[in-house]
């Protein structure tokens, strides 16, 4: 028999609903393996790995790979003020709203919007202490993951790194011999963020490093923003209480503090340099922020982020919103969910956890539902993808990441399962 025509084949499987050129690759594929009847699956599998929206049942907050923090974005096809004066009817400055709203909210002089937080450090580095030295305590010298090491952002800025201390324990003393020695364009205090030295240890806080007359940057990652957490009508939750906060360090003396949009903070991807205005500016001012500058989408989806947090508004906040869900709010979804599922399904008690690289080991009780056997593979399968954790051989949906308009996906899903 004679294998079907690509062109055939390609549009037998039409209701994939890919483009067409797509559907001709997986046809082509198909015959080209000898498996003409396997293209809808080869062309189902493109459609999947197509991003899209997901039910985050997890139980983790910040999920880095279903993109740390979950953010509403406005995409109508409209123009806006992104570069333009509306008073001036002049050129304006693109840094302009979101900075400087989350300067405002911070406590910071100015600030400046980059792509990442790992954008951030290079920019303050490549700008500020070119060819110089920068300081940093060999317990800090880190991974945060996804490639992000300090002594390699180092390298890539031409600024020289000068390490002090030990890795458990690095004293003020330390800084002094360096700052007298090498001349300094900063101090950089790097947040361990995913990892904790316990025991003999020794780290030198902002406020003594401030005091050696050499500005320090701090790169706190998470941008947990207050540590008092004023837009929180229940306070700081036990979790953040290890966790450096923008304002305060700020108050401790940090020339700059460096943090991600999309950690602790809320928002999108990206990356805020924060504190002095004359460095901010030096920032600014370096031909690489012309580079590593967010869109207009991040920009207005940051501004949001900012005007919530000036409002005091977390419930705004969709990250606070879920974190600060209390356990008798998701234990109620969990047993109307478990009481329309059958026996299978039953109501649990379980733990989340903030992610993104944040408070190692610090849980958030939760609760929510538990069907016996690993059926992760099924869930996300399921159209809306549902991704959960496996444990004791048991499948968990945690309730805390998931939208309460998404529980009726879920009871969907696990009807689909069980
Ligand atoms: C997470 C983190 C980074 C990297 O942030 P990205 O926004 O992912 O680039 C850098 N430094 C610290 C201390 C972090 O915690």
């Amino acid at each position: 028999m004679r294998p079907p025509s690509v062109d055939a084949l390609a549009r037998d499987i039409a209701d994939v609903g890919l483009p067409h050129p797509l559907l001709v690759d997986a046809a082509r594929r198909a015959i080209a393996a000898g498996a003409p009847e396997s293209a809808r699956a080869l062309a189902e599998g493109v459609a999947r790995s197509l991003l899209q929206p997901v039910v985050n049942a997890t139980g983790v907050l910040l999920h880095t790979n279903l993109g740390r923090a979950p953010v509403a974005v406005s995409a109508d096809a409209r123009y806006s003020n992104l570069e333009f004066d509306l008073a001036t009817g002049r050129r304006g400055s693109r840094g302009g709203g979101a900075a400087a709203l989350l300067a405002r909210a911070a406590g910071a002089e100015d600030a400046l919007v980059v792509n990442n937080c790992a954008a951030a450090v290079l920019l303050v580095l490549a700008a500020l202490a070119v060819d110089r030295a920068v300081v940093v305590s060999r317990g800090e010298l880190v991974e945060i993951g996804g490639g992000f090491r300090v002594p390699e952002v180092m390298a890539q800025s031409d600024a020289r790194l000068v390490e002090v201390g030990t890795t458990n324990r690095t004293r003020r003393a330390d800084y002094a011999v360096a700052v007298a020695a090498d001349d300094p364009a900063l101090l950089l205090k790097v947040h361990q963020s995913n990892y904790r030295i316990v025991g003999f240890t020794e780290a030198v806080g902002v406020r003594a490093l401030s005091e050696l007359g050499v500005p320090v940057v701090a790169d706190v990652g998470s941008g947990l923003l207050d540590a008092a957490t004023p837009w929180l009508s229940s306070g700081p939750p036990a979790w953040v209480a290890e966790e450096p906060a923008v304002r305060q360090t700020l108050a401790d003396g940090a020339a700059l503090v460096t943090f991600s949009g999309d950690k602790l903070l809320g928002g999108p991807q990206a990356g805020v340099i924060a504190g002095r205005a004359d460095l901010v500016a030096r920032c600014a001012r370096h031909p690489l922020a012309r580079a590593l500058r967010p869109g207009g989408l991040v920009l207005g989806a940051l501004q949001s982020t900012a005007l919530a947090y000036l409002r005091r508004d977390g419930d705004a906040i969709p990250f606070w919103r879920m974190a600060a869900l209390p356990v008798p709010v998701l234990r109620a979804r969990a047993h109307a969910l478990a009481s329309g599922a059958g026996d299978r399904v039953s109501v649990v008690d379980c733990e989340s956890v903030p992610g993104g690289g944040t408070v190692p080991g610090l849980v958030i009780p939760s609760a929510g539902v538990a069907v016996d056997g690993d059926h992760s593979g099924s869930l996300r399968a399921f159209d809306p993808p549902v991704i959960v954790r496996v444990h004791d051989g048991r499948t968990i949906l945690d309730l805390r990441t998931v939208e309460p308009a998404d529980d009726a996906v879920l009871a969907k899903a696990l009807a689909s399962v069980s």
